[in-house]
């Protein structure tokens, strides 16, 4: 199949970063999730998760408005 015309926006994206836990420079899968922060905001924060391809540590870091 060639599907390059078309992109998922929820599909994976790799990125190239620096594992905070295992050090390396590697790929990390890069993927959006909505967490549950806290009910006074009434609704969930997109979080930005990287997941180490090495060691498989996950972090989290949040991409909503505020802070
Ligand atoms: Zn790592």
């Amino acid at each position: 199949m060639s599907d390059d015309s078309s992109r998922s926006p929820s599909g994976y994206a790799t990125n190239v970063l620096e594992c905070s836990a295992c050090g390396n420079e590697c790929e990390h899968f890069v993927r959006i999730e909505l967490i549950t922060e806290s009910e006074k905001y009434g609704g969930n924060q997109p979080y930005r998760i990287t997941e180490c391809q090495i060691c498989g540590h996950e972090d989290e870091e949040r991409i909503g408005m505020g802070g």
